[in-house]
């Protein structure tokens, strides 16, 4: 890895970016207002296209981002990656490293969670696979037992009404297998993550599990973040394996009453300082003017995130280098931004919209990657008027090599909703994630699970599309 960084920092410098590519950056080198170059832009392409490839440079990058282990927000390990993520933009030769000061919360999962159910008629009592979900309070000390009622939507739980009081609602709608879009089928199912703990409390409830979001059924739980209501109390909230989901709703069509045990030890604690981390390449000609690419940083605690987010922080750096590497001199500034905490609500992304070094700054378009590391597909584009999406049909014939086909309306991300509220138009490379929910969010979201091509293919296309968007606008 170090040798990594020595071999790339060494090529960089403000005389550098000649490399093997005079020919391409002289339109762009000349920045000015020269009319866009066909033939330079082919050339820009096909450069960042081989020497990505040929490399598994991206790979490497979130070898090192995930070297840091999980990295939950406010944690040290969070801490410890804020520093290795500037050091790695100041070795590769970025321009203006620097981290922004964001405030974030704090939650920590304690020892490990225990579940079981207890002494069924049918099965005794079986352990069942539990994780806390994010921000949720803790049981007792010595863990609760209730019976266990399922529903699979609020409609349901309302018709229950009182007869959810005293109980653990086990919330069991599976994510939609219909529907091709692993994301659209998640946002179907993840109301009873997000809101299910304080619509069951409503109704007096004393815990809640809610079956992981993934269509893998297995042993591994899914966390994720959960909000509550001020206006009522606050109760433990833990995802159960798709297995044990399966195994508990069976029993409960067969048994009157099954009765879970929980324990979970985990808690919110005060607001710690962390940071954005953000390096660049300054544009010649308009550097107030700013290409955003970014991912973020924070990943849940039972895993190194490599898919959610490293990947996206790796793809997005790696874009960068690539576009040095290449010679290529953009006119706007392209700016590499990695986020602090994400998974609770997208705290970094609304400090770095409103930080005081937004000023004089315009940020034009952004590149968000929070899919995984997976093969891409094609672009969205967003914007008031849709010219983008016209003048990103035009540049298809470059990034239909890199296996770019389809175009569509959409983009957008947690991370860059502040600022596209602001007027910045989204991009997104659209990949095939189908098999992205099978590790988010749970200890399998580690290294092994990302492929170096699939990845750096994601790299090359970000670096191809923000190169463009930095000589031509969106
Ligand atoms: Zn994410």
């Amino acid at each position: 890895m170090k040798a990594f960084l020595a071999r790339r920092s060494g090529m960089h410098g403000p005389a550098v970016a000649l490399c093997a590519c005079l020919c391409l950056c002289a339109p762009a080198a000349g920045g000015g207002e020269r009319a866009s170059d066909p033939a330079a832009y082919k050339a820009a392409a096909e450069s960042l296209r081989v020497s990505g490839l040929r490399s598994e440079g991206a790979f490497e990058l979130l070898r090192m981002i995930t070297s840091v282990g999980p990295r939950l927000t406010g944690s040290a390990q969070a801490a410890a990656a804020v520093e290795l993520a500037r050091q790695m933009m100041d070795d590769m030769g970025m321009a203006n490293v620097r981290m922004e000061p964001v405030t974030v919360g704090r939650w920590d999962r304690g020892a490990p969670e225990e579940a079981r159910i207890v002494a069924s008629g049918l099965r005794g009592t079986i352990p069942i696979a539990v994780c806390a979900l994010g921000g949720s309070i803790g049981t007792p000390e010595m863990g609760l037992s209730a019976p266990a009622v399922e529903v699979k939507s609020f409609e349901e739980l309302d018709r229950l009404g009182d007869r959810v009081k005293g109980k653990i609602v086990f919330y069991n709608r599976p994510m939609d297998r219909s529907l091709a879009d692993p994301f659209a089928a998640y946002g179907g199912a993840a109301d009873q993550r997000v809101r299910g703990a304080a619509e069951a409390a409503r109704l007096g409830a004393v815990a809640v599990l809610v079956r992981s979001l993934t269509l893998r059924v297995d042993d591994h739980p899914h966390t994720g973040f959960i909000t509550y209501r001020a206006d009522v109390p606050e109760i433990p909230a833990a995802a159960l394996s798709t297995a044990g989901a399966d195994l508990l709703d069976g029993l409960l069509r067969r048994e009157p009453a099954v009765t879970v045990f929980l324990r979970m030890n985990c808690r919110r604690l005060g607001p710690a300082p962390s940071a954005n981390v953000m390096g660049e390449i300054p544009g010649s000609d308009r550097p107030g003017e700013i290409i955003l690419v970014g991912g973020h940083l924070d990943s849940w605690d039972l895993a190194t995130g490599a898919h959610d987010d490293g990947a996206g922080c790796a793809a997005s750096l790696e874009a960068l280098r690539l576009i040095r590497e290449s010679g290529l001199r953009p006119k706007r500034t392209i700016r590499a931004v990695f986020f602090m905490d994400e998974e609770f609500g997208g705290t970094g992304g609304r400090f770095y919209a409103d930080a005081p070094g937004r000023k004089g700054e315009h940020h034009l378009a952004a590149i968000e990657s929070d899919r995984g590391g997976f093969l891409p597909l094609g672009v969205a584009a967003g914007g008031a008027d849709g010219a983008l999406l016209g003048k990103i049909r035009g540049w298809m014939p470059l990034l239909e090599p890199l296996g770019l086909t389809t175009l569509s309306r959409g983009g957008g991300g947690v991370d860059i909703a502040p600022l596209v509220g602001r007027g910045t138009v989204p991009v997104s490379i659209l990949l095939n994630a189908q098999t992205y929910f099978d590790v988010h969010h749970s200890a399998l979201d580690v290294l092994s699970s990302v492929n170096p091509r699939e990845l750096e293919l994601l790299a090359v296309s970000v670096a191809t599309l923000a190169y463009l968007l930095a000589q031509e606008g969106p």
